[in-house]
């Protein structure tokens, strides 16, 4: 297997904040990983994942992506990574191709194969048939294609969802799942975070365990499963967080 990022020692606090929000965490991401990111509301995964994606800044610590050319380090990381975050980011006043259009000419994608690209996203998210709408008129499961559509239009090496299936109904959460198995085939690393554990326990092959900003766990699933006698995810979340709310 070979290392595709790794962190180191990552922490980060927010201003105006007394605690930290993630302390001293470090993993490292597999090429080809479907990797989870789990833990109880306000463990951190969201911060994890905006420093993991260059949103936002750690305070200390390095996340290092293992490209060829180090020169290439930021250019690399910009046009190499994928991201779906919680909320929806897409203009909502104009269609699903008008969206695509123009993320696609960000990463100047050359018009012809970038229409190419936007018909095959809208086919296999089931949005061709509104491909002329307007984004606003849209169900939640349809908006949630349609922000992944956005965040794959670049091919992707790495791509990062932040619960990519909150709010959706089967169908769409099945659509999406189906579609980042087959990217994963494909060879795009996939690091996502869920409250589902069914899913997740179908999906992940590796886990990472949150709570409170700091690694609990990290390892396959299976090993972790078997070193704490579980057979479910969810058995093995509680046991590992406890049962006590956390907001
Ligand atoms: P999760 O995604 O696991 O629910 P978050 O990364 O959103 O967790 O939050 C981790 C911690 O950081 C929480 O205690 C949250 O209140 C705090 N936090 C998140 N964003 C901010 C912010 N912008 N300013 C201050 N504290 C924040």
């Amino acid at each position: 297997m070979e290392n595709c990022i790794e962190i180191k020692q990552l922490s980060k606090q927010y201003q105006n904040s007394t605690d930290y929000s993630l302390k001293q965490v470090s993993f490292t991401v597999q090429k080809g990983d479907k990797f989870g990111i789990f833990g109880p509301n306000g463990a951190g995964k969201t911060t994890l994942i905006s420093i993991m994606t260059g949103v936002l800044k750690a305070s200390q610590g390095d996340v290092n992506y293992l490209v060829n050319d180090q020169k290439e380090l930021l250019k690399n990381r910009l046009y190499n990574i994928g991201y779906v975050p919680q909320d929806f980011s897409f203009f909502e006043e104009l269609s699903p191709t008008q969206n695509l259009k123009y993320f696609g000419a960000l990463y100047n994608i050359p018009p012809p194969s970038l229409k190419e690209k936007i018909e095959d996203l809208l086919s296999v998210l089931g949005l061709s048939h509104v491909a002329h709408k307007k984004a606003n008129t849209f169900s939640g499961g349809m908006k949630r294609r349609l922000n992944l559509a956005i965040a794959i239009i670049n091919n992707p090496e790495v791509l990062f969802l932040d619960e990519p299936t909150v709010g959706v109904d089967v169908q769409s959460k099945n659509a999406i799942m189906t579609y980042l198995e087959q990217l994963n085939k494909q060879g795009t690393t996939i690091i996502y975070t869920s409250h589902h554990m069914n899913e997740a326990q179908d999906f992940c092959n590796t886990i990472l365990l949150l709570d409170e900003g700091q690694k609990i766990a990290c390892a396959p699933i299976h090993n972790l499963l078997a070193e704490h006698h579980e057979d479910r995810l969810e058995n093995l979340f509680l046991k590992l967080t406890g049962t006590a709310y956390r907001d």
